[in-house]
């Protein structure tokens, strides 16, 4: 048992990539965990997977109140549940749009609200949620999904004011291009996907992909009381990324 033993978290898009690395750490670091996901069907003990879409009010309140049952509370709630898009203004219509922001953006309003009144009663209360360096990149071909990872950076430091004087914390971490099934499969759709996830590492400023377990190690500080004074921060892990610039002015 580590820096999370008898705490309790609840884990969003869990099943697969950044979310489960993060539901296993945190599990390693001896928080309880239960996951909420679309398809629970791989999350295996002592992980608890519990069926949720974040764009459903109900199944989003039904699952957290399920959880917390089962947990006996809730002390960390991890954001993580997203969806991506590609392309410019021009390319996605409207319905996308809404589609979008619905999951990454109204899915983290969702969660929180179910999950406020049980971090209310806990001690060590911690509310991490996934952005993206798309954030405040300015990448091209991304418009729709960074402006709604724009959004999940603000309304992260919205939720540190309002909730900091209850003694939530809320933080978010900034991936870059993290290497795990989602980008498998834009990899998958490429003609030498292998070629091209070897150019895509070539062209990170440490010439490889993050991994979603580096990811997972920054969420498990965040929610851990050794962050208890940290709140209202976008932990970038991202190789580099974004501090860096390689190319002299
Ligand atoms: P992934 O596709 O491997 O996993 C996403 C998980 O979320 C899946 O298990 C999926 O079932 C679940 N999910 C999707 N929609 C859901 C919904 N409506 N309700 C409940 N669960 C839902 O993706 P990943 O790469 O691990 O990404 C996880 C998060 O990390 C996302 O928020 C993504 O925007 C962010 N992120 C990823 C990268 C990257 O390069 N992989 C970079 C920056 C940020």
């Amino acid at each position: 048992m580590t820096g999370l033993s008898g705490l309790r978290a609840l884990v969003t898009g869990g099943a697969s990539g950044i979310g489960l690395a993060t539901a296993r750490t945190l599990s390693v670091q001896g928080a309880r965990v239960a996951v909420l996901d679309l398809d629970p069907s791989a999350v295996r003990p002592p992980l608890l997977g519990l069926t949720a879409d974040v764009a459903d009010d109900a199944s989003v309140r039904t699952a957290v109140e399920t959880a917390a049952a089962e947990l006996a509370g809730v002390d960390i709630l991890v954001n993580n549940a997203g969806i991506g898009a590609a392309g410019t203004v021009e390319d996605n219509p409207d319905e996308q749009w809404h589609r979008v922001l619905d999951v990454n953006v109204l899915g983290i309003v969702r969660t929180t609200r179910a999950a406020l009144p049980y971090l209310r009663r806990s001690t060590s209360a911690a509310i991490v949620n996934t952005c993206s360096i798309a954030a405040t990149a300015g990448l091209p071909q991304r418009a729709l999904y960074s402006a709604s990872k724009g959004a999940v950076l603000s309304l992260t430091l919205a939720m540190a004011a309002d909730h900091v004087r209850e003694g939530i914390r809320v933080n978010c971490v900034n991936p870059g291009t993290a290497d795990t099934p989602w980008v498998s499969r834009l990899l998958d759709a490429a003609d030498d996907p292998e070629a091209e996830r070897a150019a895509l590492g070539a062209r990170q400023p440490m010439g490889r992909l993050v991994t979603a377990d580096e990811v997972a190690a920054a969420v498990a500080y965040l929610a851990s009381p050794a962050a208890a004074s940290v709140t209202g921060t976008a932990l970038a892990v991202d190789g580099g990324m974004q501090g860096l610039r390689l190319r002299p002015l």
